[in-house]
């Protein structure tokens, strides 16, 4: 009997040929495989041809991500023996690049083994571990169109990339220290660059050090001093910094993460409640519950870890909100006022990726080590590009029933960003062959993706809007046609013109109608509400009909404050569930300025007391003028801030849940940047249920920003 096998997926530079080698020699079967446009064509001939079909993609190796296996039965040819053959010439070089993947095993056991070759080597990699998409200029993915064009490789590289039977069979970026990329200390030191910089990060100094995605910044995270003056700096003045750890055992000792997540393949940074004795500096995660912890994904990391022995704050190498340096040019002028050493090497990044955060199971942010791995959509889409929202922003390639979503770029506002972005859309499109007919945005006519879409010639455009793209992202990652939904998020705009961001929807991927949303405030003075919540608290208690100004509010800013909001003027009205949770956090006291977005809701869940189970009033129409004035009332009366924070979320909740079964749905969805927070997620979640009501959420991809590029991908492809 004879078969032949089309493989498809991400099945090329994985070791998956040699893979079907060793099966089919193990299973006594002869035939063939070989690459080609589709993914990968196998034909075994032999007894064995059905276990053979049934192990394929159950043991296919790690990066393999195989996504369909379409067999048939041909006439036997008795030829002998199997064989990896050529791959044909010509034809669309078709199959996706896997993500940047952090070190193997087998080469980790290499890394610390004086006797290898390849002992103490930072760059050592193999099919099944190392740097992919970052390094990729363009395809087929073959080592002259990566970054290691410039590496040639030695007599035994060579043998091991020719030869199938070795774990480097077609590792493109394969290296050794005779023949591949090198790290080195600027200014320069004696010595082992890596174990030199870990001694200076003993003594207390700041090292850039050049990874797989970007430069980050390194110091001792116990180092009051050096962590103080990192974020001085960096002008940074309060988002938590990441922290590298040797292994599980050094996580455990600083916070409480999930340990599948921290060793996962993708290595992100996972977020988990902080030990109370952690052995970090105050800086590090300042009025932060959490601590982030990230295992190390490159063999330059481990050794870095290794090395120092002692937990490292590993946080992004730039200033303030600039997107993250990866060019080593870029990077010595931009970081030299930040760092007293640089640590880098000679092997190009030519995509810049961000770490990618997770908490337990959720993302969080989506980039590194997961792109640009495809997601599966219902139905069938043209070729389309989705160009995602403006801040946290992703874009998405979508074909057929597959969408490419991006790695994250951040804040468009930026020049920088903007131009990763244009970059990185015109990058993935040559990677994926894929030339966009439609091109998908949001409605925002000032963001800057909404203006890159209208600006591109020859293409149809439509707008999806922002919480109906958050919407239809959960409901296409789960593949449910129909659902009832709460959207919470900061800033979406909503087709009458208003700031939209408390919504309750109800439909399905091709459309969905508002049945329901929070009561709209005005947004004293726009964008300036955003920068400082208590104007929030000031617009809340008016709409509510009080004028008394906060403490350690001036009485005149208050006034002109409050007389905006009445007057409407730069004033755009909101339902923001984020702006609601601004407004509680600065009656309690907690915050009237922030430096980033969502900072004081996230503080105000920090405060919370989960043992308080009481509720502030707010009924199902989301009208929230009575829970603001019982807020401001037990503020007055001295209730502590985390029992009001408690009444608040719990509230919130309640009411939330009971918006949504009034829908009489059997499916809600919970998403929007709100419902990363954990408190409000898991009570309306439970409320729901109780209910008999499925809950969904977003789980491949963020619910925040991030996710809208996949969701606007859906819904186009659904219409
Ligand atoms: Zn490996
Ligand atoms: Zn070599
Ligand atoms: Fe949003």
């Amino acid at each position: 009997m004879r078969v032949r096998a089309r493989v498809e997926g991400t099945v090329q530079g994985v070791g998956f040929r040699p893979y079907v080698h060793g099966l089919a020699r193990e299973l006594g079967l002869a035939g063939f495989v070989l690459n080609d446009a589709h993914g990968v064509l196998v034909e075994v001939e032999g007894e064995a041809v059905g276990r053979f079909l049934e192990r394929l993609p159950a043991e296919a190796p790690p990066l393999a991500q195989v996504e369909r296996v379409r067999a048939e039965a041909i006439a036997a040819t008795g030829e002998p023996g199997f064989a990896i053959r050529e791959s044909p010439a010509g034809g669309r070089p078709a199959t996706a690049i896997a993500p940047d993947t952090a070190t193997c095993d087998d080469c980790l056991r290499e890394l610390f083994d004086p006797a290898d070759r390849r002992f103490r080597y930072p760059f050592v990699n193999c099919t099944n571990c190392g740097p992919r998409f970052t390094i990729v200029r363009g395809i087929p993915y073959d080592r002259p169109l990566t970054t290691m064009a410039a590496f040639t490789m030695c007599a035994a590289c060579r043998a091991e990339y020719d030869d199938p039977s070795d774990r480097r069979f077609h590792a493109q970026p394969n290296a050794c220290p005779q023949c591949g990329p090198h790290a080195r200390l600027v200014p320069d030191a004696p010595g082992d660059p890596i174990a030199a910089a870990a001694r200076a990060l003993a003594g207390g100094a700041i090292v850039a050090v050049k990874g797989i995605g970007g430069f980050h910044l390194a110091c001792r995270a116990a180092d009051e001093r050096a962590v103080a003056t990192l974020r001085a700096r960096k002008h940074r003045e309060d988002r938590p910094f990441a922290l590298l750890v040797r292994d599980a055992a050094a996580a455990r000792e600083l916070a409480d993460v999930d340990e599948r997540a921290l060793l996962a393949r993708e290595r992100p940074i996972v977020l988990g409640r902080r030990r109370p004795d952690a052995p970090v500096a105050e800086a590090v995660a300042p009025r932060s519950r959490d601590l982030g912890v990230m295992a190390p994904y490159s063999p330059l990391h481990h050794l870095l870890a290794a090395d120092t022995g002692f937990p490292l704050v590993l946080t992004s190498g730039n200033v303030s909100d600039e997107p993250i340096a990866y060019r080593d040019d870029d990077a010595l002028a931009r970081l030299a006022g930040i760092a007293d050493l640089c640590l880098l090497h000679d092997r190009a990044i030519h995509t810049r990726m961000d770490d990618s955060v997770v908490r337990g199971r959720r993302l969080i942010r989506r980039s590194r080590g997961y792109v640009p791995a495809a997601l599966r959509l219902p139905g069938s889409a043209p070729p389309l590009l989705a160009c995602g929202a403006e801040l946290k922003s992703t874009f998405a390639l979508a074909r057929g029933d597959r969408a490419w979503v991006s790695h994250h770029i951040g804040d468009l506002a930026n020049y920088e960003t903007l131009r990763s972005f244009t970059e990185g859309i015109a990058h993935l499109e040559r990677l994926l062959e894929l030339e966009p007919e439609l091109v998908v945005h949001d409605l925002h006519p000032e963001y800057l993706s909404t203006k890159y879409a209208l600006e591109r010639d020859g293409v149809e455009t439509r707008g999806v809007q922002h919480h109906h793209a958050h919407f239809a992202a959960v409901l296409a990652e789960h593949r449910v046609e129909r659902a009832v939904g709460a959207i919470y998020d900061g800033t979406g705009y909503g087709p009458d013109g208003t700031v939209w961001g408390g919504e309750i929807l109800r439909g399905g991927l091709p459309e969905c109608e508002r049945i329901g949303h929070l009561r709209p405030v005005r947004m004293p003075g726009g964008e300036a509400a955003i920068r400082e919540p208590w104007r929030m608290a000031c617009a809340w208690l008016a709409e509510a009909g009080v004028s008394a100004p906060l403490p350690g509010v001036d009485a005149a800013r208050w006034a002109d404050v409050a007389a905006l909001a009445r007057s409407g003027l730069a004033s755009p009205l909101t339902t923001s569930a984020g702006r609601l949770c601004d407004a509680i956090a600065a009656l309690c006291g907690l915050r009237h300025s922030v430096t980033y977005e969502g900072q004081a809701a996230i503080e105000l869940e920090a405060a919370a007391d989960p043992r308080e189970t009481r509720a502030y009033p707010l009924d199902a129409e989301l009208d929230a003028r009575e829970l603001v004035l019982a807020v401001a009332a037990d503020v007055a009366r001295g209730v502590p801030v985390a029992t009001v924070s408690a009444r608040f979320h719990n509230a919130l909740a309640d009411a939330t849940a009971r918006a949504l079964l009034a829908a009489g749905e059997r499916v809600a969805v919970l998403s929007g940047g709100v419902f990363q927070n954990e408190l409000l997620l898991t009570r309306t979640t439970a409320a729901l249920e109780a209910a008999r009501v499925r809950v969904l959420t977003p789980r491949a991809l963020p619910a925040n920003d991030g996710g809208i590029s996949f969701g606007q991908a859906a819904v186009a492809a659904a219409r």
